[in-house]
């Protein structure tokens, strides 16, 4: 029985979510306590009880304590089946911290499968749907993952109802990833985006964008997207040979458009102030693919909480895999299991 406690480092749903999918991937069951212990409204919420449900779904696990609000989970997980699952958070909670948590399972399964996931694709705290499909996935692809995800409608705060669309072929041979250098700068560019809300909200975010970054017109895009309720995100994309990194900010209700551009602009620079190609999100969603893939060798600016509490839970589950040394650098060995 694997024990965790869900309240230590970072003390957030990723310490949850990790611990799920290494439960389904080992077989070993979970006593998890003191869920999200740290946050200021503990236990599992929605976004984390859909990502319990369906991995209890997809390896017939015996569960107990899987109620919104809950602190503690036991989880008995079979072997894992390989299908097509359909999932609805029923908020607007992360959909795409929901697929993180399925795919590597099912990528380990034995057959194909396929997942649509309905909830929040553009949240705060979380990576966008597009953070995964051009910053993170093809990272997963030059390891040798075979993983496909289509946004097909956006799902913003607080209506959600956004959807994802993957399709998982099993993972096989893996390569080593080494990321420790940006390579050649390639390209930027920002897109605004805004759904079901007056244009001048757009107009204001790339205008200050653009003061603030000293980016011209033509690399500030303002588009109108389709989505259930009202919503708005800038997205900063920057692309080096090694790595494309995706810089976000989220407007809210009550936030002013110049503050979600200067938002924005600050990940930017903080990005770029510094020669690292790992951003210090992609750092934390990297470690368990490459412990279950062909490990790795990868450099950030520096170690996020996240990161550490991530890979103190890896560590736990398939022994000393990840190793988190000085100035950013992470090393990670396969694991042999
Ligand atoms: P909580 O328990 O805090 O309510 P949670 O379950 O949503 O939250 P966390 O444990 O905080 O999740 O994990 C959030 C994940 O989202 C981390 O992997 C982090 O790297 C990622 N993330 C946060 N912000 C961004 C961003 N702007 N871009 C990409 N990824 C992000």
């Amino acid at each position: 029985m694997m024990e965790i406690d869900g309240s230590q480092g970072e003390g957030g749903g990723q310490i949850l979510r990790t611990a799920l999918s290494l439960a389904a991937i080992t077989g070993q069951p979970l006593r998890l306590t003191r869920i999200r212990g740290r946050r200021p409204k503990p236990g599992l919420q929605r976004q984390h009880l859909a990502a319990v449900q369906a991995v209890a779904q997809i390896c017939a696990a015996e569960v107990d304590g899987d109620e919104l609000g809950s602190g503690a989970l036991y989880f008995r997980p079979q072997a894992a089946i390989s299908g097509d699952y359909s999932i609805d958070i029923g908020s607007a909670g992360s959909a795409t911290l929901v697929l993180q948590t399925l795919l590597p399972i099912l990528a380990r399964g034995g057959g194909p499968s396929t997942l649509h996931i309905r909830g929040g694709t553009h949240n705060p705290l979380a990576p966008s749907a597009d953070f995964i499909q051009r910053s993170w996935l093809p990272l997963l692809k030059r390891c040798g993952w075979q993983i496909d995800v289509t946004c097909q409608r956006r799902g913003f705060s607080p209506v959600g109802l956004g959807e994802l669309q993957a399709s998982i072929a099993p993972l096989q041979a893996c390569i080593p990833l080494e990321l420790v250098e940006r390579g050649k700068f390639l390209a930027r560019d920002a897109e605004v985006l805004l759904a079901n809300l007056p244009a001048h909200i757009a107009q204001r975010e790339a205008a200050t964008l653009k003061h603030a970054l000293h980016w011209s017109d033509h690399e500030i895009r303002q588009s109108s997207v389709d989505a259930s309720g009202p919503g708005n995100c800038i997205q900063a994309q920057l692309d080096f040979a090694q790595v494309t990194v995706l810089c976000s900010a989220i407007g809210s209700t009550g936030k002013r458009a110049e503050a979600v551009a200067n938002e924005c602009a600050r990940t930017v620079k903080r990005y770029l102030a510094s020669d690292a190609p790992v951003c210090e999100y992609l750092a934390d969603q990297l470690l368990l693919p490459l412990a279950l893939g062909a490990g790795g060798r990868i450099r950030c600016r520096s170690i996020s909480e996240h990161c550490r509490s991530n890979a103190a839970v890896i560590n736990q589950f398939l022994g000393p895999v990840v190793e988190l040394g000085e100035d950013g650098w992470i090393q990670v060995e396969a694991w042999r299991g």
